[in-house]
């Protein structure tokens, strides 16, 4: 173990610039205007490990919001807020294969469910159970445990981003409305405000730093490593991972499970955060992304470290 930290240390810059060429077969996303400025050469990766080490290599100041990949935690505090009988009565545990904003299937099959959490659909059901008197105090909740994991109170919503996804959200309106129209959200439920809680967890402003220190949290099934205390119960930690695998990547899920075999979860800023079960917690951003929304040069660099380092679990 202890080879492999300083084999890491001294490889990982090399990987990275090897890896940094694929940025050229990707593009920022421009959907969410505010996303659109971000560097589209750069790549940075922070890997930590249980005893609190920590390599950082490339572009590793970019800092970026958390988009996609804060649903895993939304559905872990979901899971806190309500058990997961009642949590899985509003989204499914399956794949699509669709993009990650499809209404497709939720017309298609019955009872339109969103298929699974990590989806736009689904993320939206599941920011509808976080518990709370107010959109203000859901969003608030969202971030506090997020405060929590990071171990860095400071962290907050990036209001630019938030508001421009807010003004161009035509699509994941349309999605909340559908998941009134079937019931997923309650009659009484305002759309507007389940969807701000979701705006806002998508916004938070982060690092691959952050993305590390919560993933290695993931890797030790839900302690702090530091500390041994228990922030997420094992049993959500559990589920969180086995999404990760089966849908974290999109509906390029299947691919990457086969070429890395480890858990990890993408956004459209081009951060993916990513584990090696037992062992390490990594955070990585490369906001050039591929058609399917995915960090080109993040994908890569990850795949070629779990082929040079034996990381899959499979
Ligand atoms: N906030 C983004 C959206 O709803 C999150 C999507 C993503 O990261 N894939 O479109």
């Amino acid at each position: 173990m202890h080879n492999e930290w300083s084999q890491l240390k001294n490889e990982l810059p090399e990987l990275l610039e090897q890896s940094r060429k694929e940025t050229i077969h990707g593009q920022v996303a421009e959907y969410i205007p505010e996303l659109a400025h971000a560097p589209a050469q750069g790549l940075g990766i922070t890997i930590a490990d249980r005893q609190g080490n920590v390599i950082h290599a490339g572009d590793c100041s970019i800092s970026f919001t958390l988009q996609s990949i804060s649903k895993v935690f939304t559905l872990m505090l979901a899971l806190m807020d309500n058990g997961e009988e009642t949590v899985f009565t509003k989204v499914g545990k399956e794949p699509t294969g669709d993009d990650f904003n499809s209404m497709l299937k939720l017309e298609l099959v019955e009872p339109g469910i969103p298929f699974n959490p990590l989806i736009n659909a689904g993320a939206i059901a599941v920011s509808s159970m976080i518990k709370g008197k107010s959109p203000q105090e859901k969003a608030g909740r969202v971030l506090e445990f997020f405060h929590t994991l990071t171990g860095d109170a400071s962290l907050t919503v990036n209001e630019k981003v938030y508001l421009s996804e807010k003004r161009t959200a035509h699509r994941n309106r349309s999605l909340a409305y559908f998941l009134k129209e079937n019931q997923v959200l309650d009659e009484d439920t305002d759309v507007e405000e389940v969807l701000d809680v979701y705006f806002r967890h998508c916004s938070i402003e982060t690092n691959c730093g952050h993305l590390a220190a919560m993933a290695v949290i993931l890797a030790n099934q839900g302690a702090d490593p530091a500390t041994g205390v228990q922030l997420i119960p094992k049993r959500y930690v559990q589920i969180a991972k086995t999404f990760m695998i089966s849908c974290g990547m999109y509906n390029a899920s299947g691919e990457f499970a086969i070429q890395a075999g480890i858990p990890a979860k993408s956004g459209v800023s081009g951060g993916i955060l990513a584990l090696v079960p037992g062992r390490y917690g990594i955070g990585v951003i490369g906001p050039a992304l591929n058609s399917k929304g995915n960090s080109t040069a993040g994908v890569h660099l990850l795949e070629s470290l779990s082929r040079s380092y034996g990381w899959s679990m499979f």
